[in-house]
């Protein structure tokens, strides 16, 4: 599956955009194999199918992990928020069995999703966007110019004192770096040096600034390519960044200085790190 977080949402949605945009919908089924996980907004499947019939694909673009699709006039789809696989077919050979929606053109081309674990198949009306309850109207993307350091330093200070906040949680809970989650978080953390788990308030302004830049350009990086080599794209084919920190990797050298990377879980999630570079005896 592919676990969808803001580059692979921005990747997605260019592809959507560049492949998809100006396309007529002949016909929309969504809930073949109903999901329990799928968000699917208020409509039936009845409704969605009467809905989507005749619209044309308009614009894509990502907020945070979510692929916001225009079905013009009118309408919107979100995708993405979770594990999905989003492909576009140029025939019904390779249409998959499973899918939670299926989108046919009018020039016989196709788009299907299929859910895995959770995620988001919504239809919403133009006016209803802005309550969306994924989208994250009040965060600054980290790709974004704003995305500055002063704003980042405001999320740091904004923590209460007597807070314990770990370097994870800060950044795929509260207050979160939108589109962040468990799987952009490694490499994150050892290019900045930082331990998982380590305390927030605990950090130094130099290590503030380290992890800030981190942030920015893993994630530039990562949009630069496509995506992490582990997620697949909307023609099925694997993002082209190679993960430094990952389940493959436990127990080899690091290649910064040779201490075997470790794992843990942690929050939900397993974390992979090196205890020497991301220095576990600075944990108190
Ligand atoms: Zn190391």
């Amino acid at each position: 599956m592919t676990l969808i977080e803001l580059p692979e949402a921005v990747t997605i949605a260019g592809q959507i955009q560049k492949e998809l945009k100006g396309k007529r919908i002949s016909s929309g089924v969504r809930g073949s194999s109903p999901h329990k996980f799928a968000f699917t907004g208020k409509h039936s499947n009845d409704e969605f199918a009467a809905i989507v019939r005749e619209k044309t694909i308009g614009v894509a673009r990502a907020n945070g992990s979510l692929i916001l699709v225009d079905l013009d006039p009118g309408y919107v789809l979100s995708l993405g928020c979770g594990g999905e696989h989003i492909l576009c077919h140029t025939s019904e050979k390779t249409l998959p069995q499973k899918h939670q929606l299926l989108l046919s053109f009018q020039d016989d081309t196709h788009l299907t999703v299929t859910v895995s674990g959770w995620g988001e198949v919504r239809l919403l009306e133009q006016s209803q966007v802005a309550s969306h309850p994924h989208l994250k109207n009040n965060q600054i993307s980290p790709l974004d110019d704003e995305f500055t350091f002063a704003y980042f330093r405001s999320l740091l200070n904004e923590l209460p004192e007597n807070k314990r906040v770990s370097a994870k949680y800060f950044i795929v809970s509260e207050p979160g770096i939108l589109g962040v989650g468990n799987g952009c978080l490694q490499d994150i953390l050892y290019r900045a040096k930082i331990h998982p788990k380590r305390q927030m308030t605990s950090l130094s302004n130099e290590e503030g600034e380290k992890l800030y830049q981190a942030i920015k350009r893993t994630l530039k990086e990562i949009v630069k390519l496509g995506g992490r080599d582990s997620e697949r794209d909307l023609y099925n084919k694997k993002g082209g960044y190679q993960r430094i920190l990952h389940s493959k990797v436990v127990g080899y050298p690091c290649r910064e200085c040779g201490t075997p990377i470790k794992k843990i879980q942690y929050l939900g999630g397993a974390s992979y790190f090196c205890p020497s570079c991301q220095a576990e005896q600075s944990l108190i």
